[in-house]
């Protein structure tokens, strides 16, 4: 995985500099947490989280358990680990599913995110566990956002709702509502709900995203964000959670280069759980995310 590779390399640097080190004085505290900070800037993770975080960082390293310790650079390093798990969620949440089926998944986010393409991941993954998912074309929005669908549930072998010419078209809101209506019919026991994005957060969709949100009482809403996405992350986050009050956070394209910043703020920001990661193009470039590997894949 590219992200965080640069952010990684930092904080090593960082580590190697502590580890020369006997006991830590408060000076050499600061030092390393300082170049914490800088770094995790430098990965474009959101100001309020790296304060939150590198405050805590301080506190712990200068307390008594780094004083103690036989190794008191180990022990920082340690403190670090902790930390970033909990700025990552903590524990790693999985989906809910109703305890009456059809469970409901509601897919959010930006256009360009990687809402289509998560579907199929869900879809297929879903599947592969032996449920029967329901795709559901709700996007209306982009004129060919219905034909990609259908291309990602061929590939998921997965079918797709979407609105007949003359029923529904034009109305994403009448699409959701319908395509449960025909999930509890046909007994599919999920069904995942794809839904228009814009490049930018916008009142009208934003909207369009409620109502869906309340037309179908969803039992998850995943907000779906772009790992490359930067100092936007925070903004995105706040404006979709305002919007419809997602559950979860999908991060997406952490086969990229890009710093890592968004995965670090937005589940701290939020205070939602990221459920899931997106590593690529394809269908099973995917995998449910878990805080603890990834605060190890970025101190490795
Ligand atoms: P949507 O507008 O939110 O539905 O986004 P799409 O699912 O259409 O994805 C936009 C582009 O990003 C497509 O070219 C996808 O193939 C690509 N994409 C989606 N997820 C990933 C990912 O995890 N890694 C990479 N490298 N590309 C992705």
């Amino acid at each position: 995985m590219a992200t965080f590779g640069n952010l990684s390399e930092r904080l090593a640097e960082t580590f190697k500099n502590l580890r020369t080190k006997g006991k830590l004085s408060a000076a050499d505290v600061d030092g390393t947490v300082r170049e914490i900070r800088r770094a995790l800037l430098d990965a474009d993770v959101a100001l309020a989280v790296v304060k939150d975080f590198t405050g805590k960082v301080r506190e712990r390293a200068l307390g008594d358990e780094v004083n103690k310790a036989l190794n008191p650079a180990q022990q920082v390093v340690q403190i670090v680990n902790e930390e970033l798990i909990q700025i990552l969620g903590g524990t790693q949440r999985r989906l809910e599913f109703a305890k009456k089926p059809p469970t409901i998944i509601m897919l959010a986010g930006l256009q360009g995110a990687g809402k289509t393409t998560l579907a199929g991941k869900l879809a297929k993954s879903l599947a592969k566990d032996g449920h029967t998912p329901l795709l559901v074309a709700a996007d209306l929005q982009r004129p060919n956002a219905v034909t990609q669908l259908q291309v990602v549930g061929d590939q998921a072998g997965v079918p797709v709702y979407a609105p007949e010419p003359g029923n529904g078209v034009g109305n994403p809101v009448k699409v959701a509502r319908d395509a449960v209506k025909f999930a509890s019919q046909k007994l599919y026991d999920v069904v995942i709900v794809d839904t228009a994005g814009r490049l930018g957060v916008d009142a009208e969709l934003m909207k369009q995203a409620a109502d869906i949100r309340k037309a179908i009482d969803p039992d998850e809403v995943l907000f779906v964000i772009d790992a490359m996405i930067g100092q936007d992350a925070v903004a995105t986050a706040k404006a979709f959670q305002d919007g419809v009050d997602f559950t979860g956070v999908v991060l997406t394209k952490l086969d990229g280069d890009a710093r890592g910043g968004a995965a670090l703020s937005v589940a701290s920001i939020t205070g939602r759980p990221i459920m899931f990661a997106s590593t690529g193009e394809g269908l099973d470039d995917f995998e449910p995310f878990h805080p603890d590997r990834m605060a190890s894949r970025i101190l490795d």
